[in-house]
């Protein structure tokens, strides 16, 4: 079973994403922030992670710059999902390894189809 890892400070955000992922059948962790996540991660391995941009402690762009220099996180896809169209914000997260920007709200199959491209490595 994949494992996806959902980071973001808003618990119905979480929720939201988890139940659009549900028949799926992922096995899904939770995290409020990057600094959660990173804890998280030390032990989960993920095969993908969905985060958010703002959030307190670490912020999705921090989080991902972290990610990517860890060896055994340095290829796990990653889908930034945000409500910020700002499109330096959006560079900064590509040029830190994000591979997806996605708007909030996202559309729930355009989600499933993604999710499931990325991890097949599409
Ligand atoms: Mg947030």
């Amino acid at each position: 079973m994949k494992k996806i890892l959902i980071v973001d400070d808003s618990s119905t955000i979480r929720k939201l994403i988890r139940y659009i992922l549900k028949k799926q059948e992922y096995r899904i962790t939770e995290a409020k922030d990057g600094m959660d996540a990173m804890e998280k991660l030390a032990s989960l391995e993920a095969d993908l992670i969905i985060v958010d941009l703002n959030m307190p402690n670490m912020d999705g762009i921090q989080f991902v710059k972290n990610l990517r220099s860890n060896y055994y996180y340095m290829d796990t896809p990653v889908i930034m999902l945000t409500t910020t169209k700002d499109a330096e914000l959006k560079r900064d997260a590509l040029l830190a390894g994000v591979n997806l920007f996605l708007n909030k709200p996202v559309q729930p199959n355009f989600l499933i189809y993604k999710v499931e491209g990325l991890l097949k490595g599409e």
